[in-house]
């Protein structure tokens, strides 16, 4: 199995390999150069299977040689074993033909749990081998880096150091980063906002003599195997519906198009999905650029469902790759427009774009009316992302049965669903002491020679 970059330029590489780089050198994104197909039979068979098993199936053949059999099925043990839930993705019934699948029972309480905890037993096995050592950073908002330091903390071969700006988390969210006790584990608290966590970072990566020094890896949403591993719950979740004899659409609330994505593979590898609907909420550049083909920038607008607060969304450009016929050199330009602001989808590009997504957005006012309605109506309590997909899903009902999927915990986002129902979700009593822990994090001024200290001190103990 090969994997090729969005833009055409970049070299070949093996799955191990596109896992451990993230982005390609020529600024593109790894894709699969074919994907793998599933017959009927070959779904049919994945219907009541345990969560890890149907991950060695999904997964197996995107690999390659990196892992045996035997090996690959004891990392998915490991990485979903700290799943607070026997399904690891279980379904709920909203209404008649409305399910949520529910993807925040991992140890961080939302859906990003489900690819880095197997990223981090596949690249610590990877490393294990070589001897080599990799330095993890990451900046984040909140919910990427705890995903991060959950899954590397503890392994032997890796570092990881999470930058997030100071007093501008939740604390449910600091505290997932600053409660670990192990050696490996660096959170970092930068004075200064999000933005210049992500400056600093990418200064980090453009500083080749250090990047190579420290064997700089990164773990953003456009690493291939993030999305691989988010396509199997898209099996689970369609086979439990009773795929592939019947058709299942799906809901996602999209920030960086990459869960949605992982889906369209999903779809692609012979899963029948009927309808992929995109969610947004007030920052809706994809729903504008779907509705009208114009993908333009708007600016970001803070939201009650932050996780999906982005000006543009990366993981677009694997579904704009395919839509433009496998063209780099198309997309590569494209993407060069998108310096000054934004570029319209070709007419070929938006037909072949809308025969598999559809989309809608969900303001402020209807994610907090959609949390306080579901919860009379059902008992359930959705966290403000899910909400948004809820909403969105409503709006696409038909004969198809719907799936949204339920991106995080009502607890990681109190304040929005207390203002929307007067209750205070409660953390599931496995992590009900984590206002207990102690906490150990280093302020670190914003400042990128200072980081870089930082990092090679760390890193040499
Ligand atoms: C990351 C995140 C999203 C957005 O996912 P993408 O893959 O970026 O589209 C939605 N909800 C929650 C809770 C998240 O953490």
């Amino acid at each position: 199995m090969h994997y090729i970059s969005t833009r055409g330029q970049a070299p070949v590489l093996t799955f191990g390999e596109a896992m451990m780089t993230g982005l390609a050198r020529d600024g593109g994104l790894y894709v699969p150069e074919t994907v793998p197909q599933f017959t009927a039979d070959d779904i049919a068979a994945l219907a009541g299977l345990p969560y890890e098993e149907i991950a060695f199936r999904v997964m197996r053949p995107f690999m390659g040689d990196l892992f045996s059999e035997a090996e690959f099925r004891s990392l998915i043990a490991k990485a979903y074993q700290g799943f607070g839930h026997p399904a690891r993705a279980p379904l709920k019934q909203l209404a008649p033909n409305h399910f949520l699948l529910e993807l925040f029972h991992g140890p961080t309480l939302a859906f990003k749990d489900f690819a880095m905890q197997i990223i981090g037993q596949m690249m610590q096995a990877a490393l294990a081998k070589s001897g080599e050592r990799i330095t993890i950073v990451g900046a984040t908002s909140g919910d990427t880096g705890s995903a991060a330091i959950e899954a590397f903390k503890g392994l032997a071969n890796v570092d990881v150091f999470i930058l997030f700006p100071h007093g501008r988390v939740s604390e449910v969210q600091r505290r997932q980063m600053t409660t670990p006790t192990e050696a490996n584990v660096h959170a970092l608290a930068l004075d200064g906002d999000f933005d210049d966590c992500q400056a600093r970072l990418k200064d980090m990566f453009n500083d080749h003599a250090f990047r190579d020094g420290v064997r700089l890896a990164g773990v953003n949403s456009i690493n291939w195997a993030r999305v691989l591993a988010q396509v199997v719950y898209y099996f689970s979740a369609a086979t439990s519906l009773g795929a592939p004899h019947r058709k299942v659409s799906f809901t996602v609330p999209t920030g960086n198009f990459g869960d949605i994505f992982a889906g369209y593979i999903a779809q692609r590898m012979g899963l029948p999905i009927a309808e992929l609907v995109i969610a947004t909420n007030q920052n809706d550049i994809l729903d504008r650029a779907l509705k009208s083909g114009a993908y333009e920038t708007n600016g970001v607008k803070p939201s009650i469902s932050p996780s999906m607060d982005i000006q543009v969304s990366s993981n677009f450009e694997r579904a704009l790759f395919d839509a433009y016929g496998r063209d780099g050199a198309a997309v590569a330009q494209l993407m060069d427009e998108m310096k000054s602001g934004g570029f319209r989808i070709s007419q070929g590009a938006l037909e072949s774009l809308r025969a598999t997504f559809t989309s809608g957005r969900c303001s402020e006012e209807e994610t907090l009316a959609t949390i306080r309605a579901e919860r009379a109506a059902t008992g359930e309590l959705l966290c403000p992302h899910s909400a948004v997909g809820v909403k969105v899903a409503q709006d696409h009902l038909g004969a198809v049965s719907m799936i949204t999927l339920a991106t995080a915990h009502p607890a990681k986002f109190p304040d929005a669903v207390e203002q929307a129902t007067g209750l205070r979700p409660a953390l599931p009593p496995r992590m009900a002491d984590l206002f207990d822990r102690p906490e150990r994090v280093t302020r670190v001024p914003n400042d990128l020679a200072a980081l870089q200290t930082l990092v090679r001190e760390r890193i040499a103990r």
